[in-house]
């Protein structure tokens, strides 16, 4: 694609994150994208296939994959709507990957650090730690020590770190910077990119909407 038109797409996705986000998280939650593909052939039914090939090579290439829903702006309250949408919909398989895998940290925010440290000691809680001078941070050795593999969960789940509260979000895709992004390493967020590939054609017809008023105006 070329520069403009890139940034033409990008200019009409912003367009559409301010414009369209409420009612497109509607259309989604009822399921109104079904009625859309019914009537028009989409990618996201043709492709399946070779779109579930894609999302499948999370389980072992570190990826992060788009969903069609909608990122928080954290300067607008009401764009919480997509997040609301993606945990009403994700479900955790509890298969504690993200939490046992090794890994190169967990970086703890200066309140997780202070939380934890009240409940285990602040002695044990840096020795479960490093130190990233970089970050100026303490960072969660992986596996994370907190994971109780008899359990099969979190010792620590009420004061968990913020990232493991948000996780499998992260922060959107540079090319994709109005979407949610989920890590393709986690087999629920797999699942969820699965079903919820027909939503695109909702962005998409809103997106072909737009441009068509931009190209008038
Ligand atoms: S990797 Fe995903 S499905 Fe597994 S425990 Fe973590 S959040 Fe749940
Ligand atoms: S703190 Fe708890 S939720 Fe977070 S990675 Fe460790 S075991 Fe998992």
């Amino acid at each position: 694609m070329s520069e403009i038109g890139r940034d033409r797409l990008l200019k009409v996705r912003k367009l559409c994150h301010q414009l369209c986000l409420s009612s497109c998280v509607d259309l989604k939650r009822q399921g109104r994208h079904t009625e859309l593909l019914a009537q028009r052939p989409h990618w996201s039914v043709q492709k399946r296939e070779e779109q579930f090939r894609k999302i499948d090579h999370g389980q072992t290439v570190p990826f992060d994959i788009a969903l069609p829903l909608p990122a928080r702006d954290p300067r607008r309250p009401e764009s919480i709507q997509g997040v609301s949408l993606f945990w009403e919909r994700f479900c955790c398989q509890n298969c504690g990957r993200c939490c046992y895998t090794p890994g190169a940290g967990l970086y703890l925010e200066d309140e997780d650090f202070e939380r934890i440290a009240e409940r285990v000691g602040k002695k044990r809680l840096k020795s479960l730690c490093r130190h990233d001078k970089e970050l100026k941070a303490w960072v969660l050795k992986q596996p994370c020590p907190f994971y109780d593999p008899d359990e099969k969960g979190c010792q620590i789940y009420d004061i968990r770190p913020a990232t493991c509260k948000k996780y499998p979000l992260h922060p959107p895709l540079p090319e994709m910077p109005y979407h949610l992004a989920v890590d393709a390493f986690c087999p629920a967020a797999r699942e969820l990119a699965k079903e919820t590939l027909g939503w695109w054609i909702i962005c998409e017809n809103n997106w072909a909407r737009l441009l068509q008023e931009l190209e008038k105006s």
